[in-house]
């Protein structure tokens, strides 16, 4: 089946619109990352045709093997678990990896950073919801631990990263919302000089409306452009 891209990007747009209008935002406050796993890399290219230049992988292989084809025209974000064996195949490709989900991690990737002078913005993934199947920190074992991040300087953490509940409660989505917007205050209150909380990376095809209304500045968007796929 065909998919019409264009009449879906457009639904996109009217409902980040429509989402910001609620909540008293601007539009161009809110990146649309565009979610392009198992997407092919013809169907990809179509999308900038609608100003769309970032898009978000979430597997290290898929990167590596999408990268030569795109680099020229987008920008690569890596949303998924990065495993410290697979930073190497990566660490030259992405401008950002929004799923930083441990200190060890945090650690073996400033190592290679270091190693080749470079440094690598990112976000903390949250496991607000402390969902058993989720990765991420919970927020209790961010907020012991967040004083450790000043010994990474090249890991530059640029905010926080979450995935909400896959429920049709409403309610439940927007708690889990509301508490990372809740973390990232708390933490910008502390002051501290290593780190300032810019972007929450919330809300994905079901729920970025409701995201945006709770404060997210990146959204990411997966099926709502390239229809369902077997993830
Ligand atoms: C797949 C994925 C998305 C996009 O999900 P859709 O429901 O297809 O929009 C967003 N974030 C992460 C981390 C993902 O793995």
């Amino acid at each position: 089946m065909d998919v019409d891209i264009k009449n879906n990007i457009e639904k996109v747009f009217e409902g980040v619109e429509e989402a910001c209008i609620k909540a008293g935002r601007s539009k161009e406050e809110i990146k649309i990352l565009a979610v392009t796993k198992t997407v092919d890399v013809d169907i990809i290219k179509q999308i900038k045709e609608y100003s769309l230049f970032e898009i978000g992988e979430n597997k290290p292989q898929e990167i590596e093997r999408k990268y030569e084809l795109l680099k020229d025209d987008f920008k690569f974000h890596l949303i998924g678990n990065l495993q410290s064996n697979k930073i190497n195949k990566i660490i030259d490709k992405v401008v950002m990896i929004q799923s930083l989900d441990s200190i060890k991690l945090t650690e073996a990737l400033d190592k290679r950073l270091k190693i080749r002078n470079m440094t690598m913005d990112c976000l903390i993934e949250v496991n607000v919801s402390n969902e058993e199947s989720k990765s991420g920190f919970s927020v209790t074992e961010l907020m012991d631990n967040i004083e450790k991040f000043s010994l990474y300087e090249n890991v530059k953490i640029r905010g926080l990263m979450t995935m909400a509940p896959f429920t049709d409660d409403e309610y439940r989505i927007r708690k889990t919302f509301e508490g990372l917007y809740n973390l990232k205050n708390t933490i910008n209150n502390r002051h501290y000089d290593f780190m300032v909380m810019e972007y929450l990376s919330m809300g994905m095809s079901h729920d970025y409306k409701l995201a945006i209304e709770e404060g997210s500045d990146i959204v990411r968007i997966g099926t709502s452009i390239f229809g369902k796929r077997n993830y």
